[in-house]
């Protein structure tokens, strides 16, 4: 199988590449490297450039392939509220350039990478597909709006997608090749973790005041790896002609903001610097959610769904330099 990544040298990207390396596929991947970095891509060929270079994408797209996977967005909320124009811009006018590419080049199967941001203030948890999906900032949006858009062009020119809407994608390649390297990293375990092994101070707990049993929020963490494997079996669904299909991807498990604190201490023996922070603006108490259609319909099956095994995974990532620990 012939399969363009596109973002493949992003943190969810670069493990997806190894694996549909792993599966045989002939893979492509198309990274801008504003956030990505060259040495994740671990296999099949790369072209450095921009999602929004129609000219590139025909170039790449004319070689023939069977599916896209696309997994460049930006994804902070922040920075959304702050410049909602270059969210807009990257997340819905770019996807609408791949989209018409591939409909020109008759790639037809599609696996998009949403969020349980679409979903906005939760109503009840955990969160299924049927949830009302009320984004309440910019990114949250973005992603939403691609949904919309790939339900209309299904439809008008059967493009079959799906969509996976992740909660919160943590750990490593357990096999240490590949781990997270954001920069700016604003994502709880690599900070937790940073503050473990002292290359941060202290990890802020952004409010102690949520109604929840310890007052901090609750989210639920899915292993980099379990994530891919409900890629590689959505694509793999659409090749056998699935219609199209939005899944949330979670383990239906949630943790507390302290929790994964007392984990991450647990896991690397390390006393770790807490300072309480005020609530962060957009911040649901509460984010869980019901996979069961993923594992019903696709057969997904978590394998490292154990927070200390997501931790560790994502430690041993982060002293991979540190030959003391
Ligand atoms: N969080 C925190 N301190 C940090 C970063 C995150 O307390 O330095 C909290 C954040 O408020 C949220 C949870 O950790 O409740 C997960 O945040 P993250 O940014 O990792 O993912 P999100 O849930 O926003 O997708």
């Amino acid at each position: 199988m012939k399969v363009l990544v596109v973002g493949g040298a992003g943190y969810i990207g670069s493990h997806m590449v190894k694996m549909l390396g792993q599966q045989a596929c002939s893979v492509t991947t198309l990274d801008d490297l504003s956030s990505g970095h060259r040495d994740a891509v671990l296999c099949g060929e790369f072209v450095q450039g921009d999602m929004a270079d129609r000219a590139l994408l025909d170039s790449i797209l004319s070689k023939g392939f069977d599916a896209v996977m696309h997994f460049a967005s930006f994804i902070q909320v922040g920075e959304s509220v702050q410049q909602p124009a270059k969210y807009y811009q990257n997340n819905v006018v770019n996807t609408l350039t791949l989209l018409d590419a591939m409909r020109a080049h008759g790639v037809n199967q599609f696996i998009f990478s949403s969020t349980a941001a679409t979903f906005g203030e939760p109503q009840y948890t955990p969160i299924d597909e049927r949830h009302p999906q009320q984004p309440i900032n910019p990114y949250g949006r973005t992603k939403w709006m691609v949904e919309q858009v790939l339900a209309d062009f299904e439809k008008a020119y059967g493009l079959r997608s799906v969509a996976l809407r992740y909660f919160n994608a943590a750990g490593a390649d357990p096999e240490g090749q590949l781990g997270e390297r954001h920069d700016p990293e604003t994502h709880l375990v690599p900070l937790v973790l940073q503050a473990a092994s002292g290359r941060r101070p202290h990890i802020s707990v952004f409010g102690r005041d949520y109604d929840t049993p310890d007052g901090t929020c609750i989210r639920d963490y899915i292993h980099i790896q379990d994530l891919c494997s409900a890629h590689w079996l959505a694509l793999q669904s659409l090749v056998g002609g699935a219609a199209s299909q939005a899944y949330n991807l979670g383990n239906g498990q949630g943790f507390s903001v302290q929790e994964v604190i007392d984990t991450a201490e647990r896991v690397t023996g390390r006393k770790i610097t807490v300072i309480d922070s005020p609530r962060r603006a957009g911040d649901p108490a509460r984010l869980v959610a019901d996979a069961s259609q993923a594992r019903q319909k696709l057969g997904w099956q978590p394998r490292y769904a154990d927070l200390a095994t997501i931790v560790e995974h994502a430690w041993r990532w982060e002293t991979r330099f540190d030959k003391s620990s």
